[in-house]
């Protein structure tokens, strides 16, 4: 398994980046593309600002990162020390000259996998293969004897940037052994981090001011247990059905209109393959029940479901969501054709008799980006409400493997102008799923709650609330309760491994 997958971390490969930048023929391509072609570094400003872009994203924020083939110069260097993201190590793969320029002379590409092959060292499977094979413009002997003298140079100027971080490990071994030692020094890093953060100071089991809010609640029963456990059972899934209600009718009462529910119980995390659609299904509904109760006509949307805009662009949980929703029992009364209407996103959807909307899990796919269609919905919605159940509008990168820029900044203020009516995630170590250390919940018009999960001694566990927050809070933020820190200490990009595994 790679070790990004093996250890949760984003991989940004600055050669990557910028070969994906040249096949687009971008401006950044296009600028970097000599300086490449040549086997010569690409000035530091471009490459640093890719970088710095693609680390300040919420995955690599929480997740961690490795950095591959950068900072490749002491500048390079300086400009992550000047923001503060630091390594917590510095791996170097020991390798004699030689033997480099043998294997950048041999490299293949396979334009159609992106799979890497050596002619000797790791030969193509099939003729068909070995007969589309590519070599990388910048692996002839010449230029790369002269990038080795570059690296040789730069290597050695930030060498005093991360001395105290460096592992050499001997590269010139099988793969297999380099692979294995890197894992060790990997596991090794991430075990004295976690040692550090779990050194927490006993939990007390305090009743804050500000937990007051979570007292004035209505029926709040305290986080259910046994979240690790799915499918869950009818007890948990009622349990979040209901909290999740109660905060969006606050809302809607309160005249909020343009409102998010993130909900991220194991069966409703998209990044987990066990996304639960009928759980899903069954919190729409007994939403979308409430508000017909009321007399409200509601109606509720599926991406693409009904061929509006590109079909192609659905996201893969939403396959089949319409269909499951037709089937769905909606009640004795018949509120289903009168009260609630099933529909898709866009504008067309928007009917006059249209009290409000709840769209299901809206998403941006891969060549597809859902936030046009929203947009175009919301304005005809004017001042109804407008619910997204479990969005997810961040950039996704395009099929060239990079990030959309073109219009970035108004998607984002668009997905930033809705205001969560509830927010509820469990919290982990970095790179787990186990063990739960704690949750982050959030109820229309009260703060944030961070709780921690403590195991029973008799058996059993629970959750006991460490502190309160007016806004969402920062990994840092957690990460500082939980290790009994003041609040407002200088804030800090995460290192190697973010504490908490892709908490936002
Ligand atoms: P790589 O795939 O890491 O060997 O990178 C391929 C080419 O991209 C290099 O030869 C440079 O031209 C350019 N490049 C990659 N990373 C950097 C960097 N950190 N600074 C400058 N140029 C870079």
């Amino acid at each position: 398994m790679p070790l990004v997958l093996q250890f949760g971390l984003v991989h940004i490969s600055t050669g990557d980046l910028l070969r994906a930048e040249v096949s687009t023929g971008s401006e950044i391509g296009n600028k970097a593309k000599e300086f490449m072609n040549a086997g010569q570094l690409v000035p530091d400003e471009i490459v640093t600002a890719m970088v710095t872009a693609r680390l300040s994203h919420e995955d690599a924020k929480t997740k961690g990162w490795l950095l591959d083939g950068y900072p490749r110069s002491f500048a390079q260097a300086q400009s992550l020390e000047n923001l503060k993201i630091r390594p917590d190590v510095y791996v170097v793969l020991d390798v004699p000259d030689e033997i480099l320029i043998d294997r950048c002379v041999g490299r293949r590409l396979d334009p159609e996998t992106g799979k890497i092959y050596h002619l000797t060292n790791f030969p193509p499977e099939t003729e068909e293969i070995k007969a589309r094979l590519v070599p990388r413009p910048d692996d002839t002997e010449e230029k790369v004897k002269s990038r080795l003298e570059i690296y040789k140079q730069n290597a050695k100027a930030i060498l005093s940037t991360y001395a105290n971080i460096t592992k050499k490990i001997d590269g010139n071994r099988p793969k297999e052994m380099v692979f294995a030692d890197i894992e060790s020094l990997l596991s090794q890093a991430k075990r004295e981090k976690m040692k550090k953060t779990t050194a927490v100071k006993p939990v007390h089991e305090h009743k804050s001011q500000s937990n007051q809010a979570s007292s004035s609640q209505d029926n709040w029963k305290g986080i259910p247990t046994r979240l690790n456990n799915i499918p869950h059972s009818r007890e948990i899934r009622n349990y979040f059905y209901d909290d999740v209600l109660q905060a969006t009718q606050r809302a809607v009462n309160d005249g909020r209109t343009r409102l998010k529910v993130e909900i991220n119980i194991p069966e409703l995390n998209p990044e987990m393959d066990v996304y639960r659609i009928g759980t899903l299904m069954e919190l729409v509904r007994v939403i979308a029940l409430s508000f017909a109760d009321d007399g409200k006509r509601v109606k509720v949307c599926v991406q693409g479901s009904m061929g509006e805009g590109a079909l192609a662009g659905m996201p893969l949980q939403l396959a089949g969501t319409r269909r499951i929703l037709e089937f769905m029992d909606w009640g004795d009364y018949g509120a289903k054709g009168t009260f609630v209407e099933i529909g898709s996103i866009g504008a067309n959807e928007v009917d006059e008799q249209d009290d409000m909307f709840i769209l299901v899990a809206p998403q941006n796919a891969v060549g597809n980006c859902i936030i046009d269609d929203m947009k175009a919905m919301t304005d005809a919605a004017g001042t109804r409400p407008v619910i997204l159940i479990n969005p997810r509008l961040k950039d996704l990168p395009g099929s060239s493997g990079i990030m959309q820029t073109m219009g970035r900044d108004k998607r984002l203020e668009y997905a930033a102008s809705f205001e969560n009516c509830y927010f509820f995630r469990l919290l982990y170590y970095a790179g787990t799923q186990y063990p739960i250390m704690g949750a982050l919940r959030m109820t229309y018009p009260y703060g944030y709650e961070l709780y921690k999960r403590v195991d029973v001694p008799s058996g059993g566990e629970k959750y006991v609330i460490l502190s309160t927050f007016t806004e969402k809070p920062s990994s840092d933020d957690i990460n500082d309760a939980f290790l009994g820190k003041p609040r407002n200490r200088e804030k800090k990009a995460s290192g190697f491994w973010g504490f908490l595994s892709s908490v936002f």
